[in-house]
C-alpha cells in the first residue's frame, strides 16, 4: 500500500517505522521546518515512562508491550534513548494523586521501596521532610529522550526509503479519494492516510471536537542550587509530587535539564495561540512545587517552554476511521511512553482493517 502519514510526532514517526518494516510505501509529512517540531508534544528533552498508573490499570498492563516496542526500536536504531532512573511518587495528603499511583502499583503487584519523610529527605535532599507523608520508588521506568529519538528515527526512516517531507503543511484530507492538499497548493493521492497531527488534529478534522479538547500548558527548566545539583543528577523521575497540583519532575539525567510541569497549569487553547512564555511564568510553575521541595526560591529559571496537546474526557486514547483516513490521538498527557507500541498497532490496523481492535487497544480495555 501507498500510505501517507500526516504529522511527525512520536505517533507518526512510529507508524512510519512500522509500516515501512511491513513493506509499504510510506510518505511522512510534517508542517514544521524540521522534525521534531519544538511546538509539538513530542519535541521535548524528556518524557516519563512508568508502570505506576493511578486508576487506569489497562495502561499499567500495556507498559510491558510499550517497553518491548522501544526495545525493538533501540535495536533498529543501534542506540538506546532511555535512562532507567526509576520513578518516585510522593503523598502529601491522604487520597492525593501520589497515593493513587501507589495504589496502582499495589494492584499490579509491582514492587517499590517505601520511605518515611526523614529517610526520603536523606536520600533526596531537595525534599522538605515536614511537608509530605511518605515517598516511594519504583524501579520500573525512567526517562525517554524524545528529541534524540526523533533525530534517530528520521535518519533511520530516510535510510530505509521512507519519503519525509518537512515544512509541508496539509490543509485538507479527502477520505474518499485519499488525497492530501498542501498549503503550497500541491495535491497527492494515497491508498490510505493516517492522521497523527497532535494538537492540530481539530484544524484538519473539526468534526472530532466532540471527542478532543486542545490545551496549552508550560514546563520550566530550572538551575538548582549548586549543593543540590549532584542529588538532582542522580534523582529518579517523579510521577507525582502529591498535594493538589498534579506536578511531575524530570531530573537532570544524561545531559538534560531539571524540568518541572504541573497539570493545574493547563488551559483550553488553540495550538498556535499564546506560544511565547508569559512574564513570570517560570516562577509560577516552579512555585507549585513547594511543598514538597525545600528552598524552591533558590532554583533559577533557565527556560520556559509552552506546550500544546489534546485530551479526551476519560483521558483514554482515540482512533477513528472515515473512508481512507484513520485518525489517531494518543495523548491526554500520557501518550509518549506508548509511542513505539502505538506505531506498531496502528500499522497492523492499517493492514488488517481491524479498526475496533485498534480502538480497544488504544483505550487499554
Ligand atoms: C507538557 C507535557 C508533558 C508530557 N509528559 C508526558 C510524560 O511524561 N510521559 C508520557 O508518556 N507522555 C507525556 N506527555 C504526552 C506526550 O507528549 C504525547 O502523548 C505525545 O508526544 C503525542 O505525540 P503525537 O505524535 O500524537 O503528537 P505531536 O507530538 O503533537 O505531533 C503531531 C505532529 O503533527 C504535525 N502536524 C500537525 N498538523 C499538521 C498538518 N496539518 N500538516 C503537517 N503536519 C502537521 C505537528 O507539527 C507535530 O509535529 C506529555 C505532554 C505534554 C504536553
Amino acid at each position: 500500500m501507498n500510505v501517507a502519514i500526516v504529522g511527525a510526532g512520536i505517533a507518526g514517526l512510529s507508524t512510519a517505522w512500522a509500516l515501512n518494516k511491513a513493506g509499504h510505501a510510506v510518505t511522512l509529512v510534517e508542517q514544521a521546518a524540521a522534525i521534531p517540531n519544538p511546538y509539538a508534544a513530542s519535541g521535548d528533552q524528556h518524557r516519563i515512562i512508568r508502570r505506576a498508573y493511578a486508576g487506569a490499570d489497562g495502561y499499567a498492563r500495556t507498559i510491558t508491550e510499550a517497553f518491548a516496542a522501544w526495545d525493538e526500536l533501540w535495536t533498529d536504531l543501534g542506540q538506546v534513548h532511555y535512562k532507567a532512573c526509576g520513578v518516585m511518587g510522593i503523598s502529601q495528603i491522604a487520597g492525593d494523586e501520589g497515593e493513587d499511583y501507589r495504589d496502582g502499583l499495589d494492584r499490579m503487584g509491582s514492587p517499590y521501596a517505601l520511605f518515611e519523610p526523614a529517610e526520603a529527605a536523606r536520600r533526596y535532599p531537595f525534599l522538605d521532610p515536614a511537608t509530605f507523608r511518605y515517598a516511594y520508588l519504583s524501579g520500573e521506568g525512567g526517562a525517554l529522550f524524545p528529541a534524540r529519538i526523533a533525530a534517530g528515527m528520521v535518519r533511520l526512516l530516510r535510510e530505509r526509503g521512507v519519503t519525509i517531507r518537512e515544512g509541508a503543511a496539509v490543509i485538507s484530507v479527502d477520505p474518499d479519494s485519499g488525497a492530501l492538499s498542501f498549503a503550497d497548493g500541491g495535491r497527492l493521492a494515497f491508498d490510505r492516510i493516517v492522521v497523527t497531527a497532535g494538537a492540530w488534529t481539530l484544524r484538519l478534522l473539526p468534526e472530532l471536537a466532540d471527542a478532543l479538547k486542545t490545551y496549552r500548558t508550560g514546563v520550566v527548566y530550572l538551575d538548582p542550587p549548586d549543593d543540590l545539583k549532584p542529588a538532582w543528577a542522580a534523582a529518579p523521575c517523579i510521577v507525582d509530587v502529591g498535594g493538589t497540583v498534579d506536578g511531575y519532575v524530570l531530573p537532570a539525567v544524561d545531559g538534560t535539564d531539571l524540568k518541572l510541569g504541573a497539570g493545574v497549569h493547563k488551559v483550553p487553547m488553540a495550538p498556535d495561540l499564546d506560544r511565547e512564555p508569559r512574564p513570570g511564568e517560570g516562577e509560577i510553575i516552579r512555585d507549585y512545587f513547594a511543598p514538597p521541595f525545600a528552598r524552591i526560591a533558590e532554583y533559577g529559571v533557565k527556560r520556559v517552554a509552552s506546550c500544546a496537546y489534546t485530551f479526551t474526557a476519560d483521558h483514554k486514547f482515540l482512533s477513528r476511521r472515515t473512508g481512507r483516513v484513520l485518525v489517531v490521538s494518543a495523548c491526554s498527557g500520557h501518550g509518549y511512553k506508548f509511542g513505539a507500541a502505538v506505531g506498531r498497532r496502528v500499522a497492523a490496523a492499517v493492514e488488517s482493517g481491524d479498526d475496533a481492535g485498534l480502538l480497544a487497544w488504544l483505550r487499554a480495555e
